[in-house]
């Protein structure tokens, strides 16, 4: 899976997802990334999401859309609603799953519970960052 979100200059958020799905998948399937709520969710003033992992958990819990339902209506910050799923249920039940997720602020949050995670951004000050498990490279843009 590649995924993106983004926070544009206008306040707006934006998040997109793509994937091949996973090796011997069933013919017809349908993940979680083109479905808006499950790996992709994206809701001016609130965040963007982007999720990558095993997608029928992420269906079955609307977990895009869920992590944007903390923040709206339990008040969380994206750290502790990006985590709920990924470092909680998914970590339990031994689902591999990670996110990235940009919230209103430019807050940047990438929760993972797999050995590793490539990932990267760009910070306040214009500078990027890479990272590849827990290892972070800054770099000039
Ligand atoms: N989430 C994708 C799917 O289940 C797989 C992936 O993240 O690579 O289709």
């Amino acid at each position: 899976t590649v995924g993106a979100v983004a926070l544009d200059a206008q306040g707006h958020l934006a998040a997109a997802t793509s994937t091949g799905g996973y090796t011997n998948k069933p013919v017809g399937r349908i993940g979680d990334s083109p479905l808006i709520g499950s790996g992709t969710y994206a809701r001016d003033g609130v965040c963007a999401v982007s999720g990558t992992g095993q997608g029928e958990y992420f269906i079955r819990n609307v977990m895009a859309y869920d992590i944007a339902a903390r923040m709206i209506y339990a008040g969380e910050k994206l750290q502790t609603a990006s985590e709920h799923l990924v470092m909680g249920e998914f970590r339990d039940l031994g689902v591999g799953a990670g996110v990235i997720a940009i919230d209103a602020n430019g807050q940047v949050s990438a929760p993972y519970n797999t050995l590793g995670m490539f990932r990267a951004w760009v910070t306040e000050d214009g500078r990027g960052v890479v990272a590849s498990h827990h290892q972070l490279y800054d770099f000039d843009l």
